[in-house]
């Protein structure tokens, strides 16, 4: 690859594609997970998106590809400011009940107390 002043920002196009094929393809599709199609076959584009970002063309064409940018979108944003898991607050009339312990090691958690009421 050449050495660019700026980086490449561009989205990789590919198309989610609906192709009749017979039944002899059908098993060479399935068993090998690819097949080829026929010279000039004409394919029904059922989604155009960018196998970087996985964003649809008509919502992100003419804009930079944010997977090169950086991929943070798709961990569900920046991990270092997100915000922490919130812990609810029980309500003020609730207290902690006395309750038998419940042994969570061994055969014994498996029979009773932990997959099954105590007995
Ligand atoms: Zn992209």
């Amino acid at each position: 690859m050449a050495k660019k002043k700026e980086k490449d920002l561009s989205h990789g196009w590919v198309v989610a594609a609906e192709i009749p094929v017979t039944p002899k393809i059908a098993k060479v599709a399935d068993d090998r997970g690819s097949f080829r199609a026929e010279a000039d076959q004409r394919v029904t584009a059922l989604e155009v998106y960018c196998k970087g970002c996985r964003r649809p063309y008509d919502e992100v064409v003419g804009t930079d590809c944010s997977e090169k940018i950086d991929n943070r979108h798709l961990i569900g944003g920046d991990q270092s400011t997100r915000a922490k898991r919130k812990i609810p607050t029980p309500p003020k009339n609730a207290r902690p009940l006395p309750t038998g312990t419940v042994n969570r090691r061994g055969i014994s958690a498996y029979v009773s107390g932990v997959s099954r009421p105590a007995r």
